[in-house]
C-alpha cells in the first residue's frame, strides 16, 4: 500500500472545513447522500442508454449502517462505483475550477462560508468535520476489482485492493468527538429528513432499535433497517397537494443553500408536449453569478430520470440565477449531452419557459411590490443584460426592469417614468457613466432640472452598453443626456440667435484646444454651469472610454468630445469681451477640464490643469 499526498488545495479546504466550518457540521450527511444519489443517477443513465449496461441488474439505494457503540457510520450506493484512478482523482485533488473559486470567495464568516460549501459542492471533504478516519471502498459498475481508499484527512491518502460483491461505493465514517453526536438513529433520520427527504432514491437506516417486551417488561435491542427518506419526484405531484414547506425542503436539497427561497414557480404543461418545470429565484444572488464559469442550477430530468444538471443551455445566461429542475415526458433517456443544445423538444420547452418565468415576475411584480423589490435588489442586472441577448422578450423586460430617476424613490419602471412626462416631452431622457452621486450633480441635468424633466439615473455599470441598445420604450425614444440630439431637443428660438453671437469666441477656443476636442459649440442644455462634454450620437461616453481602455481593450478609436459653453454663463459673457488671448487660452483649457473631471474622467496632465488655474487666480485676486 502506497502513501500519497492530497494535493496542495486539497489540504487548504480541508483545514478551513475542519477548522472554519463548524456552524453546520451535520451538512456531511447531505453531502455524502448527494454523491451517493449522483452516482446511481450516473449508473442509472448508463443502464438505459449503453448496451454495455443494459445487463447489469440495477437496484437503486442508499444505505446508511450505525453501529452506535463504535461511533462508525457506513454510508453505501449501488451505483457507478469508483476505479483506483477514480478514486485518486476524485478524491485526492480538487477537480473543478468552482472548487478554487470557493477557496477564493471565503469571508471567515463561518455561517457564510458553510453555505457557500453547498453552493461549491466540496462535498466529501466535509466528512472529516466529524471522523477522524474516513474508509472508502469502491467498485466501478463493469469491472471486477475493488478499492480501499483511506485517510485521517491530514496526512494524504492511501489505496490499497479490496473486496466488494457487487458495483457501488461505502464510505465509512470513524466519528471523531464532535462527530459522535450524529452515532444516533433520531439525529440521523432528522437530518436526512431536512435535506435528503425527495432524493429520488430509497435511502435505508439500519441500527439497533430498542423495542419494549410485554412478557420480559424490558426493552430489548434488536437490529432493524427502515427506509427513512419519502424518495418522491415532488415536482410531480400537484401543486394543491403540496404546502410551502415541501418546496422549501426541495429547494434546500438541490441548491444546497440554507435560506428559503425568495419564491417559486410550479408549471405543469400539458398539450403538444408534456412537461413540468420548477424555478426557484434564491433569496440571494448566488455568489458565482458574475464569473464565466459558474454552475448553472437547473437540473434536466426525463421521465423523473436525472440527466444533466450542468447544461448551461438549458436556461438564457442572464436566468443563470435560477434554482430548478425541467422534466420532460417527450425527450429521449438517451439524448445525448451535445445533442441537447440543439434538441428542437428542448428548445421549446426553454422558450415557453422564460415566458413563464417573466409573466410570473410581472405578476409578483404587481400583486407584490415589496417582494419585487427585494428581487430587483439581488437581480436587476442580470435581467437587464436580458434586454442585449434575449430580442424576443425585450419588451416583457423592459417592465421587468427599475430604474433610478431625478423624481422618484428608490426604484421605478419604465412605465411610471413614461406616465409621469411632460407634455411636449420628446423622449425619455438618461444619464450614464458613474455613480448615482455624481451623475445626479452633473451639469448636464441641469436643465432639465430647471424645466423639470425628470432623467433617469442609470449608475450601473452595464447600463451604458445596455442602454444604448434600446431605441424606444413603447412609442417613445430613449436619449443618453450626453448625446448631441437630447441638445436639440431642447433648443428654443432664443438659443440660435445666442450661437450666432458667440460665433467669434467658439472659434477662438475651438482654435486653442486644437486636436483635443471634436467642436466647441453653444449648449441649450446648460444652466448653472459654463461648460460640459458630450459625445456623437454613436461613441460611448468619456466615462465608458475609460472604463473600456482601463479593462485593457485595445483597437478603440480616438473619440473627442464635443464641448458645450453655456451662453449664459457670467465667465462666457466676460469672455466674449476679452482682448487677451493668453487669458482666453486658458480659460479654454480649463472650462474643457472642468466639465471632464465632472464626467469622472481623469486629466491627462493635472500639473499644467493647476499651472493654469494658478495663473488665471492670481489675476483674479
Ligand atoms: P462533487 O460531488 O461536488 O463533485 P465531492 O468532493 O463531493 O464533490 O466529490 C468528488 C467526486 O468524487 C465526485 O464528483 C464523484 O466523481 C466522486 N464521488 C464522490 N462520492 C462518490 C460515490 N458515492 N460514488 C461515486 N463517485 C463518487
Amino acid at each position: 500500500m502506497s502513501k500519497r499526498e492530497f494535493q496542495t488545495e486539497v489540504n487548504q479546504l480541508l483545514q478551513l472545513i475542519v477548522h472554519s466550518l463548524y456552524s453546520h457540521p451535520e451538512i456531511f450527511l447531505r453531502e455524502l447522500v448527494s454523491n451517493a444519489s449522483d452516482a446511481l443517477d450516473k449508473l442509472k443513465y448508463l443502464t438505459l442508454t449503453e448496451d454495455a449496461y443494459k445487463s447489469l441488474v440495477f437496484e437503486p439505494r442508499i444505505d446508511l449502517e450505525l453501529d452506535e457503540e463504535k461511533h462508525t457510520l457506513t454510508i453505501s450506493d449501488t451505483g457507478i462505483g469508483m476505479n483506483e484512478e477514480d478514486l485518486a482523482a476524485n478524491l485526492g485533488t480538487i477537480a473543478r475550477s468552482g472548487t478554487k473559486n470557493f477557496l477564493s470567495h471565503l469571508s471567515g464568516d463561518a455561517k457564510r462560508d458553510s453555505n457557500l460549501i453547498g453552493q461549491f459542492g466540496v462535498g466529501f471533504y466535509s466528512a472529516f468535520m466529524v471522523a477522524d478516519r474516513v474508509e472508502v471502498v469502491s467498485r466501478k459498475a463493469a469491472e471486477e476489482a475493488a478499492w480501499r481508499w483511506v485517510s485521517d484527512g491530514k496526512n494524504g491518502f492511501e489505496i490499497e485492493p479490496a473486496e466488494r460483491a457487487t458495483a457501488g461505493t461505502t464510505v465509512t465514517l470513524f466519528f471523531n468527538e464532535d462527530g459522535k453526536e450524529y452515532a444516533n438513529s433520531w439525529k440521523l433520520r432528522e437530518i436526512i429528513k431536512k435535506y435528503s427527504n425527495h432524493i429520488a432514491f430509497p435511502i435505508f437506516l439500519t441500527y439497533d432499535k430498542s423495542e419494549w417486551d410485554e412478557t420480559e417488561k424490558k426493552s430489548n435491542k434488536k437490529r432493524v433497517t427502515e427506509q427513512i427518506n419519502s424518495a418522491s419526484a415532488m415536482w410531480k405531484r400537484s401543486k394543491s397537494e403540496l404546502k410551502d414547506e415541501d418546496y422549501k425542503e426541495l429547494y434546500k436539497t438541490i441548491s444546497g443553500n440554507w435560506e428559503d427561497p425568495m419564491f417559486w414557480f410550479h408549471t405543469k404543461a400539458e398539450g403538444t408536449m408534456e412537461y413540468t418545470t420548477l424555478f426557484f429565484v434564491p433569496s440571494k444572488a448566488p455568489m458565482d453569478l458574475y464569473q464565466a464559469d459558474y454552475k448553472p442550477g437547473v437540473k434536466l430530468y426525463v421521465r423523473r430520470v436525472f440527466i444533466t444538471d450542468d447544461q448551461k443551455e438549458l436556461m438564457p445566461g442572464y436566468l443563470r440565477f435560477l434554482r430548478g429542475i425541467v422534466d420532460s415526458e417527450d425527450l429521449p433517456l438517451n439524448v445525448s449531452r451535445e445533442i441537447l443544445q440543439q434538441n428542437k423538444v428542448l428548445l421549446s420547452i426553454k422558450n415557453a419557459s422564460v415566458k413563464k418565468v417573466l409573466s410570473e415576475l410581472q405578476t409578483v411584480a404587481s400583486n407584490n411590490p415589496e417582494q419585487y423589490t427585494k428581487f430587483i435588489e439581488e437581480y436587476n442586472r442580470p435581467v437587464k443584460e436580458g434586454l442585449y441577448s434575449d430580442w424576443a422578450n425585450r419588451e416583457t423586460l423592459l417592465e421587468l426592469i427599475r430604474v433610478k430617476s431625478t423624481k422618484a424613490e428608490g426604484w421605478t419602471s419604465l412605465a411610471d417614468v413614461k406616465q409621469r412626462m411632460k407634455e411636449g416631452q420628446k423622449g425619455i431622457y438618461y444619464i450614464t457613466g458613474g455613480r448615482s452621486a455624481q451623475l445626479s450633480t452633473s451639469p448636464l441635468l441641469e436643465i432639465y432640472k430647471r424645466r423639470d424633466i425628470e432623467v433617469l439615473i442609470l449608475d450601473d455599470e452595464i447600463d451604458e452598453i445596455v442602454f444604448a441598445g434600446i431605441d424606444k420604450y413603447k412609442d417613445v425614444e430613449l436619449k443618453a443626456v450626453n448625446k448631441s440630439s437630447a441638445g436639440e431637443d431642447l433648443k428654443d428660438e432664443a438659443d440660435k440667435d445666442k450661437g450666432d453671437e458667440l460665433k467669434p469666441l467658439l472659434e477662438k477656443l475651438k482654435k486653442a484646444l486644437g486636436d483635443s476636442v471634436k467642436d466647441v459649440k453653444a449648449s441649450t442644455r446648460l444652466a448653472d454651469s459654463p461648460s460640459c462634454v458630450v459625445s456623437g450620437e454613436e461613441e460611448p461616453s468619456m466615462k465608458m472610454q475609460q472604463m473600456l481602455r482601463a479593462m485593457g481593450q485595445k483597437g478603440l478609436p480616438d473619440m473627442k468630445p464635443v464641448l458645450e459653453i453655456n451662453p449664459d454663463h457670467e465667465i462666457v459673457k466676460k469672455l466674449l469681451g476679452a482682448g487677451d488671448d493668453a487669458l482666453v487660452d486658458d480659460s479654454a483649457w480649463l472650462l474643457l477640464e472642468q466639465a471632464l473631471l465632472i464626467e469622472g474622467v481623469p486629466l491627462e496632465n493635472p500639473g499644467t490643469f493647476v499651472q493654469r488655474l494658478n495663473r488665471v487666480l492670481s489675476r483674479a485676486v
